[in-house]
């Protein structure tokens, strides 16, 4: 993960986590010796025997045999003060330093690597940055209703509007959310207004979030004034988000502003994303015709040839809500 941006931010996250825990332990602290000096007495004499240790090892006059004696005898003041700790009903660990993650200590990195823990942060603060996370709080499978897709056919249609639905349900449930991690599987949303393709775009993304991942969700006209920004303002942060997340969401593909710089540089986020395995989930009310009609061959044939297509059909869903609403 490359991802720019938001790591000040993420760096204060750990610094507050270990400042916390640092007066948590202060506190913890004056708490024992108060009640029961005699451990922390221990404690100092632990301290003073490890500081007695590493000047011996630096001055390397003295031989193994002396530092082995130190070490024995911090092992068995350190099992003392446990012992100690819990014949007075507290944890074992009461005097030690809590981390959040053991594997970083709480510094978000393990050498030059980033942790796991600091993904998690990051998604959920770009989360927490973004109108996604009010929005997913209602648009989610848990209110997903399959009753507002019709049983009766339409038109030409191979399945009722509701069969239909469901088989794209049966791909992203059993399928594209469960393997997430392995999947390259981008997806193409097409058909008429109203049909639940911006719902369920919601429902995935809040899924994908919940399993850590970040998901970046732009309507295409945000998408192009974003591209705007990274191209003459040099966004580099905006740009690493929108090439590096691990599901890029453009909703509405087709209603935004088309000219020149916006097929380009639409054509090259696309082509990037692909070309580095980077998943992507777009919606559009247009026409498969429509869409070679509308963009570059080269837009076209990626979005056709390179996508799982899902078509989408029903009456207009917002409309049949807003009726039960009244009725
Ligand atoms: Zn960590």
């Amino acid at each position: 993960m490359m991802i720019k941006g938001y790591q000040t931010e993420i760096l204060k996250i750990y610094d507050k986590i270990r400042e916390d825990e640092a007066k948590a332990l202060k506190l913890r602290k004056a708490e024992i010796s108060e009640k029961f000096p005699e451990i922390i007495e221990l404690d100092n004499q632990i301290q003073k025997l490890s500081l007695k240790m590493a000047v011996s090892i630096l001055k390397s006059t003295d031989g193994e045999k002396v530092i082995d004696e130190f070490k024995e005898n911090i092992t068995d003041l350190r099992v003392k003060k446990c012992e100690m700790l819990v014949e007075r009903g507290y944890d074992p660990e009461y005097l030690n330093l809590r981390y959040h993650c053991t594997k970083c200590k709480d510094t978000g990195f393990i050498g030059p690597v980033k942790c796991s823990c600091y993904k998690q942060k990051l998604v959920k603060l770009y989360y927490k940055n973004s109108e996604l996370e009010n929005t997913v709080a209602s648009n989610n499978f848990d209110n997903f209703d399959l009753n507002l897709f019709s049983n009766h056919k339409l038109g030409d249609e191979k399945f009722t509007p509701r069969k239909n639905m469901e088989n794209i349900l049966q791909f992203v449930l059993r399928e594209y959310l469960p393997d997430f991690s392995k999947i390259s599987t981008n997806m193409l949303f097409y058909g008429n207004p109203g049909s639940g393709k911006t719902y369920l775009s919601y429902c995935i993304a809040k899924a994908i979030l919940d399993l850590g991942y970040l998901v970046v969700y732009k309507t295409s006209d945000e998408l192009i004034k974003n591209l705007r920004e990274i191209r003459f303002n040099n966004d580099s942060s905006l740009e690493s988000l929108i090439l590096e997340c691990d599901l890029l969401i453009i909703d509405d593909l087709g209603a935004e502003h088309l000219n020149e710089f916006s097929i380009t540089e639409l054509f090259n986020v696309i082509n990037k994303r692909i070309l580095t395995n980077k998943k992507m989930l777009i919606s559009t009310n247009l026409t498969l015709p429509g869409i070679t009609k509308q963009y570059s061959e080269r837009i076209a044939s990626r979005l056709i040839g390179e996508f799982k297509l899902c078509k989408f059909y029903s009456e207009d869903i917002r409309i049949k809500k807003n009726l039960e609403k009244n009725k």
